[in-house]
């Protein structure tokens, strides 16, 4: 079955999958742990969430690349022949390919994708849309609030100064200019109001 846990920035979506990740392989299951290229924090091969956690991902999966065919090496490697459960952090950088083809694998075997709905602007991630359209089990990652203390659903990207920015390309990652992320609820991202 193809899963789909969404929440916005600060909520718990990466200490969610690395904690179900974990008690897969304490259960004993054959787990596999996927990260798209794109999101360049620490660096390209660990999940990592801001609770302290992290894993190394045993696939980072790039945007031509085919998960079927990256899943087969994986487990020629481990010597397995039967089928892991997936977990898949970032979920909204797959590709909408990617997505339709996770759907088909997920007949047979749990894929399990935890990431962001929208981008900053509001809009969907190629992704998300296709995981919003095609996963069988959709659920929301709770515990993202707003500095309101109402609960946020939309991300805000802020300069240095805590500035709201409404401009630029859709991925931009936090590594050199003084850009960050953060949830909002929906009256105080309209606003843009990114603090009390
Ligand atoms: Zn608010």
């Amino acid at each position: 079955m193809l899963h789909f846990s969404y929440g916005v920035m600060g909520s718990s979506k990466s200490a969610m999958l690395l904690m179900q990740h974990y008690n897969h392989v304490q259960l004993g299951h054959y787990v596999v742990l996927v990260k798209p290229a794109i999101d360049t924090r620490i660096d390209a091969s660990t999940v990592y969430s801001r609770v302290g956690l992290s894993a190394q991902a045993d696939i980072v999966l790039y945007p031509d690349q085919s998960l079927r065919e990256q899943l087969m090496w994986v487990s020629v490697r481990n010597g397995r022949n039967d089928l892991p459960d997936v977990f898949i952090d970032e979920a909204q950088f797959l590709t909408e390919a990617q997505v339709e083809e996770i759907a088909d694998l997920a007949l047979d075997q749990e894929f399990y994708c935890y990431g962001l709905k929208t981008d900053f602007m509001g809009n969907f991630f190629p992704g998300s849309a296709a995981l919003m359209r095609l996963a069988e089990d959709i659920s929301e990652v709770p515990g993202g609030l707003c500095w309101c203390g109402r609960k946020a659903t939309m991300n805000t990207r802020i300069d240095g100064e805590g500035n709201v920015i409404r401009t630029g390309s859709q991925i931009l990652i936090d590594n050199h200019q003084e850009i960050k992320y953060i949830g909002l609820c929906y009256k105080h991202w309209k606003l843009g109001q990114s603090h009390a």
